[in-house]
């Protein structure tokens, strides 16, 4: 078990190698297959060596081997979070489609995070991806399960966008296609404990940042990465939650 987890987790932080090409390629209007990375600086390729995830960071010293510019801690920190939510994703659901379709869903929320963290947009380009992949992924599952994310696509975004109309731009277009995202890979149930904990946790937050006066009331913040920290939460332990919610009312 051990074994595989150290296998499982390798594989997470070389796809979120992968994702860290699209996090600053994508929002660029960039192609995220060539040119093959280098340093935005000198433009010196980076060899296989330099390429392993995490590792690679601390073996050149955070720096480009040719011309000292320093690589950003982000790298290896997205390689480390991907890499352990598919160890997170293997043990919650086995050697099975739903691992698959987990493994996808992280990925595409991990990337929308730091992107929208640093850009204040969700990339169409990205949900488009995650949807055309997780109808096969969610199909594969089951019937039921086919139906549930549809209705979960729908009633998410639908929701989000009720609630975009209502605050009057308070959540933007990406958002509402996020939340529809995460009702497809979530199904009907785990996405309403998935808003319901972006709506916490963003609620609780924002209200945080405004008596501490880091943010005033004007200055958006973006939402995504709620919405993300939601979809994960309720991916790995969304029946566990509902549970536990319910226990209170009996
Ligand atoms: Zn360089």
């Amino acid at each position: 078990m051990v074994l595989e987890m150290l296998l499982v987790f390798t594989l997470g932080a070389s796809v979120g190698s992968f994702l860290n090409v699209c996090i600053y390629r994508i929002p660029a209007g960039q192609s995220v297959v060539s040119p093959p990375s280098h340093c935005f600086a000198c433009g010196e390729k980076l060899g296989l060596v330099d390429l392993v995830p995490i590792l690679s960071y601390f073996y050149l010293r955070a720096k480009c081997r040719r011309c000292g510019e320093p690589f950003s801690g982000q790298y290896p920190l997205v390689e480390f979070i991907t890499g352990v939510l598919f160890a997170l994703v293997l043990l919650r659901f086995g050697v099975a489609w739903e691992t698959l379709a987990g493994w996808v869903f992280v990925s595409v929320l991990v990337a929308v995070t730091v992107i929208d963290i640093h850009h204040r947009i969700i990339p169409d380009k990205i949900v488009i991806v995650g949807v055309v992949l997780g109808l096969p992924l969610v199909a594969l599952q089951s019937w039921p399960t086919l139906w549930s994310g549809l209705a979960g696509f729908v009633a998410a975004g639908l929701f989000l966008l009720v609630i975009a109309v209502v605050s009057r731009g308070g959540m933007g277009g990406g958002d509402i296609k996020l939340a529809a995202l995460m009702g497809l890979y979530l199904g009907l149930q785990n996405v309403a404990v998935a808003l319901f904990l972006a709506f916490l946790v963003g609620g609780v937050f924002g209200i945080f940042l405004l008596v501490t006066g880091l943010k005033g009331r004007k200055d958006a913040v973006p939402f995504g990465p709620y919405l993300a920290l939601g979809g994960i939460a309720a991916l790995l332990w969304g029946s566990q939650l509902v549970k536990w919610y319910l226990s209170f009312w009996q």
